[in-house]
């Protein structure tokens, strides 16, 4: 049996409490192995190796030094590529084929792209004449914030969790990271790596364990912590920003999203389709920035509804590593439940099912996992529960519309401002809806294409900062300010 422990100064440990809880496989339900949870205690130890290593090695070393280390775990991950991808798949359920180009690839970039960046950046610099006739000449010094606690959700477990302990630790600072009860594996696995490539004691701790009244509500409430970054549901979120004001600590917030694609009848109909399946279905629907809103312009409404019908009826679910498999799992029994509770409630409210709405027909060896169907709906309102409220399934609700003006009010309509994307010919159209959609990230005739130099984050409830390239450095570094009177 597999034992998932925390890892706390370089070390591989259990907990004082002898707590333990079961990781299962989504796919068969099988038990992976038991993660022991962190407690207080533990909690405590990361942070106090965490503070520690601050001073230490680690804050000595030139920023070359750093990002050559850093560079090292890059090299480290792609050799053991194999091992991050079966771990991940082990946790999620998802298909090879998307683990393999996306979450293990991206999640060893994320290094590369901070190390690039931090390297380069430059700071500003100012002269000024002073009363007495005399000059002054100031400038910014970027420094660590300190120790950062690092709290993930389980749909892209690896990816989200290095997009953040990446440049925190590019920008010299030391990380505790809580990985999702659900996907604890490659968080925990990297431990393995900073150790191979002899990251200092301390810089890059995991405790593992439940969100309240576990290692995540004692990581963002300990009073050592300089800074807490999170990303997840905008409910947890509240909790988050709460237990951080004590101690004033800044937080970045990358939150829920009710995402919306936006579709004219000028667009270029194949690559519609292809992307919106990507959107709705990908990761069963388990992407931040997936679309469950789907807006048409009239004259291709029933013409884009049959083919999107079409392609959710042909995505088969199955084994991680079966070539045939186009959709996993959902991650856990309980969210399972969640969606086929929006499903339920999507009936209740009067929806036109046009496809799914239910648990697929899976052989006997997979009758335990945690299938659902991919889901169309239409003739829904615009204030019905799964029109309005973040569901994170293989679904959407497609709406026809008329107008500009009347599909922006819609988009727009709705407490979230994650991503949105645009589909037509028309430029002049796309810069319009560009500018007049609520959004953090807006693509047009495109979805999930990423330039890790760019600002990535939410408005409205979706969240509160940007990541990314120079973006990331406001939340990771205090930015000093030196006068020189000469
Ligand atoms: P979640 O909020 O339930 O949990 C996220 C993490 O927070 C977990 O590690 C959990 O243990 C921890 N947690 C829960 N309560 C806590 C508390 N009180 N104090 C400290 N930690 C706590 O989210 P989830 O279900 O794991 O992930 C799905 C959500 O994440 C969706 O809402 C999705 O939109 C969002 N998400 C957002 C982005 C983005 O970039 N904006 C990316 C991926 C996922």
């Amino acid at each position: 049996m597999k034992e998932i422990k925390n890892f706390i100064n370089g070390e591989y440990v259990t907990n004082a409490s002898g707590k333990t809880y079961e990781n299962r496989n989504p796919v068969d339900n099988a038990l992976i192995g038991m993660v022991y949870e962190a407690g207080k205690p533990e909690v405590d130890a990361a942070v106090a190796a965490a503070k520690a290593a601050l001073k230490g090695p680690w804050g000595k070393l030139s920023v070359v030094e750093r990002c050559n280390l850093l560079d090292e775990v890059v090299n480290e991950i792609n050799r053991r590529f194999d091992d991050f991808l079966q771990a991940e798949i082990a946790d999620t359920g998802k298909p090879a084929h998307l683990a393999s180009h996306i979450d293990i690839p991206r999640g060893a970039a994320n290094f590369k792209i901070f190390t690039d960046t931090i390297k380069n950046v430059s700071t500003e610099s100012f002269e000024m004449r002073t009363p007495d006739g005399k000059t002054a000449r100031s400038y910014g010094v970027r420094t660590p914030r300190g120790v950062i606690a690092i709290i993930c959700p389980w749909n892209l477990p690896l990816l989200l969790m290095t997009w953040k302990a990446g440049p925190a630790l590019a920008c010299g600072n030391t990380v505790v990271v809580k990985p999702s009860e659900d996907t604890p594996s490659t968080a925990t696995l990297l431990g393995e790596v900073m150790n191979k490539v002899g990251l200092p004691k301390g810089v890059y701790n995991v405790v593992n364990g439940f969100g309240v009244d576990s290692a995540g509500a004692f990581l963002t409430a300990h009073p050592d912590v300089n800074g807490v970054t999170f990303t997840g549901e905008t409910r947890t979120g509240t909790a988050i920003m709460k237990a951080a004001a004590d101690g004033i600590r800044p937080v970045s917030l990358e939150l829920g999203g009710k995402n919306a694609a936006v579709v004219f009848a000028d667009c270029d109909f194949d690559n519609t389709i292809a992307t919106l399946t990507r959107s709705c279905f990908e990761n069963a629907g388990q992407v931040c920035l997936g679309t469950e809103r789907v807006y048409v312009e009239r004259p291709i409404f029933d013409k884009l509804v049959a083919a999107m019908k079409h392609t959710a009826e042909t995505m088969k679910p199955g084994r991680p590593f079966d070539p045939d498999t186009k959709i996993g799992p959902l991650v856990s029994k309980k969210h399972q439940a969640k969606v086929l509770g929006m499903y339920a409630k999507a009936k209740e409210e009067g929806a036109n099912i046009v496809c799914g709405g239910g648990i697929p027909d899976m052989p006997e060896d997979l009758k335990d996992g945690c299938w659902v169907q991919p889901t169309i709906w239409t003739g829904l309102p615009e204030t019905a529960t799964v029109v309005t409220e973040e569901i994170f399934g293989p679904c959407c609700h497609i709406q026809p519309f008329d107008t500009e003006e009347e599909v922006l009010n819609m988009v727009n309509a709705n407490r979230y401002g994650l991503a949105t994307s645009v589909h037509t010919q028309d430029i002049s159209r796309a810069m319009r809806m560009a500018n007049a959609i609520e959004v953090g990230l807006c693509w047009i005739n495109s979805w999930f294409l990423r330039d890790l130099r760019t600002p990535f984050g939410g408005s409205k409830q979706s969240g509160i900062g940007r990541e990314g390239g120079v973006h990331s450095l406001e939340f990771y570094t205090e930015l000093r300010n030196v006068m020189i009177k000469y």
